[in-house]
């Protein structure tokens, strides 16, 4: 089994519930959305280098397993993210990692890997991760590519450890983000609250995440943006 992998590094988690740890990050090549580009807004994916399924480099099973352990030989946490590690060719390598990650690190802190995933795809029968499931707003364009039934998966896992990211271009989406919670009564999970980079204010954003009182919300900024800038590699 081979798939194509732009980077693998270690570095610190910039989100969501797991922000601050220290993290292997396995990247993974291609993704079919393009979040942000629509007739009024430009593109604001990060990781653009990794959107072409053909970018990067081929790599199987037993090296990638080498590589997050040479990283780390402590086990620490894995993210495996993208690209979108659940299309095409991925899928099927993110579910073996899973797989064999959780087989090696039965007594460690960390024996999942956390999936960043872009919502498209579904999550249904992945049992060895956790998730960060995103469900990308109107302000993206990419709203009507959304997998609804990932909300019911969740709700039925009940793990704790999953999160629901919304990035937030402006209030329009806020609003949104908010009748999808009320809807699929997600209340219960994590929910991430973002900032579009460069875009969206933080502070207001802050604001309208405190009048929400919704329980399990949490303002996320990018901590390796503020850390180290919009570069590769961290
Ligand atoms: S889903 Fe993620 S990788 Fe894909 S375009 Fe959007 S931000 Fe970029």
């Amino acid at each position: 089994m081979e798939t194509r992998v732009t980077e693998v590094f270690y570095s610190i988690s910039g989100e969501g519930i797991s922000q601050g740890i220290p993290t292997v990050f396995v990247r993974m090549a291609g993704c079919g959305l393009r979040c942000g580009k629509t007739e009024n807004g430009k593109l604001w994916c990060d990781t653009e280098y990794s959107l072409s399924p053909n970018s990067g480099e081929l790599l199987d099973l037993h090296t990638l397993l080498k590589k997050i352990e040479s990283l780390s030989p402590q086990p620490t946490q894995v993210i495996l993210t993208g690209g979108e590690p659940l299309e095409g060719k991925n899928r099927d390598m993110t579910i073996s990692l899973g797989i064999q990650l959780a087989e090696r690190r039965k007594k460690d802190e960390f024996p999942l890997p956390r999936i960043e995933t872009n919502g498209k795809e579904s999550i249904r029968a992945i049992d060895h991760a956790v998730f960060t499931l995103d469900y990308k707003l109107p302000g993206s364009g990419m709203e009507k590519h959304m997998n609804r039934e990932n909300f019911d998966i969740l709700n039925h896992r009940k793990n704790p450890l999953d999160e629901i990211k919304f990035v937030v271009r402006n209030h329009q989406d806020f609003t949104r983000a908010i009748e999808i919670i009320s809807e699929w009564k997600l209340e219960d999970c994590n929910l991430i609250f973002s900032p579009v980079y460069g875009e969206m204010d933080a502070a207001e954003l802050a604001e309208w995440v405190k009048s929400s009182h919704l329980k399990n919300s949490r303002l996320s900024l990018q901590l390796h943006k503020i850390l180290w800038g919009n570069q590769r590699g961290v």
